[in-house]
């Protein structure tokens, strides 16, 4: 057989500096706001039990139905790849008996997940999310605390266009009505089998479907809204005000009813207008009823996940450039193998020092060792030739200026730290 080149799966990719690098930053400047806000990090494993997911999701959604990468592992266990994060933290949760300690429990996380879609731009079968869940009360407040740090996060990253779309779905108390009104109202159109198929599971889902067929059908349907309990309502009343409070934005999407069947009450999502067909960023909602579910005691809770590729194609779309972290501080250029030797100490003892410091290898000449210096960004170079050897110095040079001074070898670390602290605070003086 020929030797076929290897690809990355259909639907992944790769991240490779320097885009990899703005990756890093978007999921860091995530982690750094739920943080503020008293969230603990949480890992959980990439694949669990298949029942997890059929029980938590929902078996009407399409993400169990259609795209889950479920397998038998050689042990015989029914597995799958985590197409979500917020079943594992609530099984996590009840495994670990945290449910019954101080709450709420704040955490955050932030990983792969994979889901068997059809990929386009923004939608891919492997992807990244960073997600926060605040598990173990009912307190609106921490509806609008979620909400409200997904807007602090978007904002934090440049971004100017990024919509929310708000509404409540009820829950056990009040969705049954609305459900009956639903069916009755779904019952008199024209639809095709497999979505009346769909309406049977979950008449909420039809709501959700993109064609223009359907949704012309649906401008007179029963919303839910309309149907909400007095608890319920004031709920989502005080989630509003905690919102205009903090002059946060939103619009009323009463048919908004996401992709996963958990979700009870608040529900959201952040669209970004920049993305064509894929453009929620980022959702969530509460899920009151997932403990339970999932064989738990009563928790309810709340939470989103934001997908960071997604977040990343928002920012391009809004040109707004992360600030692009030069790869090091100080590079070295030694002409030579004593040279050689000689820069690969100096750049030990600066790295050990803190500063991001590389040098040139496989004997490269001064053009192409230079040519190396420029692009990795460095601000100093220290260029150590022959001649410098035997004088027993190096040749610092300022990139920005092409100023080059000489100086000895036993005084290059702690005169580059010198410089580079000089840049630094004169930086920040501007
Ligand atoms: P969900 O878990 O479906 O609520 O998704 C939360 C966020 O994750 C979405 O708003 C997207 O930004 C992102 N996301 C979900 N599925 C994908 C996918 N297949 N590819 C890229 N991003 C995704």
């Amino acid at each position: 057989m020929a030797n076929r080149s290897l690809r990355a799966p259909k639907g992944t990719f790769d991240l490779l500096p320097p885009h990899s690098e703005a990756v890093l930053a978007v999921r860091e400047a995530m982690g750094e706001q739920v943080r503020l806000a008293g969230y603990g990090y949480i890992e959980t494993p990439a694949f669990e039990d298949t029942a997890l997911f059929v029980r938590g999701v929902g078996a009407s959604t399409d993400v169990v139905t259609k795209e889950m990468y479920s397998f038998t592992s050689k042990g015989g266990d029914e597995l799958t790849l985590r197409p979500e994060g917020t079943a594992s933290v609530m099984r996590a949760v009840l495994e670990a008996g945290l449910a019954n300690g101080p709450l709420p429990l704040k955490l955050w996380y932030s990983g792969s997940f994979y889901r068997y879609e059809r990929p386009q731009a923004g939608r891919y079968r492997h992807f990244s999310q960073v997600g926060a869940e605040a598990l173990g009360s009912n307190d609106p407040a921490l509806d609008a605390e979620l909400i409200i740090t997904a807007v602090d996060i978007y904002r934090s990253l440049g971004l100017r266009q990024v919509r929310l779309l708000l509404n409540s779905l009820g829950d056990g108390t009040d969705r049954p009505a609305y459900r009956d009104a639903l069916v009755t109202f779904l019952d008199a159109l024209d639809l095709d089998e497999a979505t009346r198929a769909r309406a049977r599971i979950n008449p909420l889902r039809v709501l959700d479907d993109k064609r223009e067929s359907v949704q012309q059908q649906l401008v007179d349907a029963p919303l839910m809204p309309d149907f909400l309990s007095s608890p319920n309502r004031e709920h989502y009343d005080t989630v509003r005000m905690l919102l205009a409070d903090a002059g946060v934005s939103w619009e009323e999407a009463p048919r908004l009813v996401r992709g996963l069947d958990y979700y009870t009450r608040t529900a959201f999502e952040f669209v970004h207008d920049g993305l064509g067909a894929q453009s929620a960023i980022g959702g969530g909602g509460r899920y009151d009823g997932l403990a339970e579910s999932l064989g738990g005691p009563s928790v309810p809770a709340v939470g989103w996940a934001l997908g960071v590729d997604r977040t990343l194609l928002a920012m391009q779309a809004e040109d707004v450039v992360m600030a692009g972290a030069a790869s090091v501080d100080v590079f070295a250029v030694p002409i030579g193998a004593a040279a050689a030797r000689k820069a690969f100490a100096i750049v030990l003892e600066l790295r050990r020092a803190g500063v991001r410091a590389d040098l040139a290898v496989d004997g490269r000449g001064l053009k192409g060792a230079m040519k190396a210096a420029d692009r990795s960004g460095a601000a100093l170079t220290v260029v150590i030739g022959d001649r410098d050897l035997e004088q027993q110095q190096a040749q610092v040079k300022t990139m920005s200026t092409g100023d080059q001074i000489a100086v000895p070898l036993d005084r290059v670390v702690d005169d580059v730290l010198t410089a580079l602290s000089r840049a630094a605070s004169g930086g920040n003086k501007q």
